[in-house]
């Protein structure tokens, strides 16, 4: 199934990412967490691509056996980090032989410490030309992308960065799946602006739920998202109480989730960080309400 065809207001669809864990312990945690979110009825589910190492196997191995052996439509994320063409066609030509329809095309980030990427030898730049690549390869995947509310962390101008995003779309994305954000005014503000620009994909909100206070100081850090004054005040306040930190975040995300559906979004792509219990408190939630 092509996620471009499950993606529509009237009717939005909830999808959940994961990453590879790296021994089969947690491969098998992984399929138990999907055992747990299948009565949610996940629209589909991603798995992401490492930047390096072993785990980047396991996301093809991964996305074909959850397709496989439960049925979920699962799309492979995909970068540019350390390939060639070659590689990369390698790579695309596996998700076509399992029969996969939908692969999200990266860039990537720069290796550790770097603060500019630096295309790999006879492979890409931006993710851009791996879209083309892809397009005038002749595989008939739904392409996704991402894109960023706030700005992406290396980019000069908001505006220059959607100037990209336009030209990452109209090289043959079908849709996009923003970077994670915890104040909705910057999505909104965000896809009118897109929409301003002729980019007229999808626009897909990425929410994560906060579940733990120094791991979402890291990643805000790592991709500039902004935590609301009052949001940060209180996670301050129950940052040393697991328990209470877990609710105020499900409850944060399930305020932002209630809205932007009202909103008319085509649906909600939550990064559940493998664990499942936070996210189907508010994926719960909001099916009841529907
Ligand atoms: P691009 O679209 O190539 O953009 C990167 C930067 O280059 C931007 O600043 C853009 O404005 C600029 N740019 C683009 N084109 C041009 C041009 N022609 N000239 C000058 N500048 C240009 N990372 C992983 O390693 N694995 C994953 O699985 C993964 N999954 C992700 C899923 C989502 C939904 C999101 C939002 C991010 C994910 N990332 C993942 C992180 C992502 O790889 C990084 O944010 C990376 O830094 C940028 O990737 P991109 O595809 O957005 O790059």
């Amino acid at each position: 199934m092509k996620i471009r065809n499950r993606l529509n207001p009237s009717n939005p669809c909830f999808s959940f990412e994961f990453f590879p864990p790296k021994t089969d312990e947690g491969v098998a945690n992984l399929f138990k967490t999907l055992e747990d979110l299948a009565p949610l009825q996940p629209g589909f589910v991603s798995v992401t691509y490492g930047a390096g190492g072993s785990t980047r196997d396991r996301t093809v191995e991964l996305v074909t056996r959850i397709k496989q052996e439960t049925g979920i439509e699962a799309m492979a994320h995909l970068t540019c980090v350390g390939h060639t063409r070659e590689e990369l066609r390698e790579l695309l030509k596996r998700l076509a032989d399992a029969k996969l329809d939908n692969v999200l095309v990266l860039r990537g980030d720069p290796p550790q410490g770097e603060k500019t990427f630096v295309a790999p030898a006879g492979g890409f730049k931006y993710a851009t030309e791996l879209v083309r690549f892809i397009r005038e390869e002749d595989f008939n995947f739904c392409l996704g992308g991402a894109c960023y509310p706030e700005g992406h962390v290396e980019t000069g101008s908001r505006d220059d960065d959607l100037r990209h995003l336009k030209e990452k779309v109209d090289a043959g994305l079908d849709f996009v799946v923003t970077q994670l954000f915890f104040d909705n005014a910057f999505y909104f503000d965000f896809v009118e602006r897109a929409r301003r620009a002729g980019i007229n994909v999808p626009i897909v909100p990425g929410i994560m739920p906060i579940t733990n206070y120094e791991q979402i100081q890291r990643f805000t850090r790592m991709c500039g998202a902004t935590v609301p004054m009052r949001l940060a005040l209180q996670l301050e306040r129950v940052k040393d109480q697991p328990d209470a930190l877990v609710q105020l975040g499900v409850a944060h995300a399930t305020v932002q989730c209630m809205e932007l559906l009202s909103r008319g979004v085509p649906g909600i792509h939550f990064y559940t960080l493998n664990k499942s219990p936070a996210t189907r408190m508010i994926v719960s939630a909001l099916r009841a309400r529907s």
